[in-house]
């Protein structure tokens, strides 16, 4: 791993130019162009500078639809999985959404764009603090941060409207269902190598019905924390 990808994106100041907002609008057009339509989840990409949350001297990465590493040997995911995964759960303002995975936290950023009341778990203790000190930096702050194994969810603060996976997992943990409210929606990747993104909705407290939107890359979903 480069060493710049393991400095602590302490930036001295974190500046957000109009060049950044051309960027970012050229990019909400490529993934309009890809078939995203979800209005808000667009509008938060074009709002969200993305580049703070990449180390400075890739900042031109930030706007680019490809997914990047960050610290701990993890990834900022694709700008268009990003989207995806927002549009699936389709996010009404209040909803209360858990993340899994926070990993730079960009997600999660989208989501409270949104107006969701988001919680995430990230495994990873060196992430999490540095996502933790970093998310109040640009506004955020009231996004709450868990350190955690996610395959657990969170009982401390269930049930969610939305649950949201941004790691590859071999199957669907029981908890996450249970931690659904009835009619919410849990998007998850599942699968080894490459994963299917499924949609399961808890049509009734003992069923759900599962749709499948193809084939995706994730990190892995590990267990334990780390
Ligand atoms: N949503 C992130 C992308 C994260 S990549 C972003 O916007 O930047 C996936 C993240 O899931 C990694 O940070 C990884 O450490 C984390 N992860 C993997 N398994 C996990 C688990 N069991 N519980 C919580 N987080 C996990």
């Amino acid at each position: 791993m480069n060493a710049a990808y393991t400095s602590k994106r302490k930036r001295k100041t974190l500046e957000d130019s109009y060049r950044h907002k051309g960027m970012r609008m050229k990019l909400v057009g490529e993934l309009r162009k890809k078939g995203i339509t979800d209005k808000a989840a667009l509008a938060a990409i074009a709002d969200i500078p993305r580049h703070f949350f990449l180390d400075k001297a890739f900042e031109e990465w930030a706007y680019k639809d490809v997914p990047f590493p960050i610290e701990s040997n993890q990834t900022i995911s694709q700008p268009y999985t990003v989207a995806f995964q927002t549009s699936l759960l389709n996010i009404e303002k209040g909803d209360k959404v858990l993340e899994i995975g926070t990993g730079s936290g960009y997600q999660a950023c989208v989501l409270a764009h949104m107006g969701a009341k988001v919680y995430s778990i990230e495994r990873q203790q060196k992430l999490y603090q540095i996502t933790n000190q970093f998310l109040p930096r640009i506004g955020y702050g009231n996004i709450r941060l868990l350190l955690g194994d996610g395959y657990m969810g969170s009982q401390r603060f269930a049930p969610f409207d939305k649950i949201l996976v941004t790691a590859g997992a071999s199957y669907v943990p029981d908890a996450l269902i249970q931690q659904l409210k009835v009619d919410g929606v849990l998007v998850i990747p599942v699968g080894d190598d490459i994963q299917k993104m499924l949609r399961i909705t808890k049509v009734s407290e003992d069923e759900v019905k599962t749709e499948n939107f193809g084939d995706f890359r994730f990190v892995p979903f590990l267990k334990g924390i780390n």
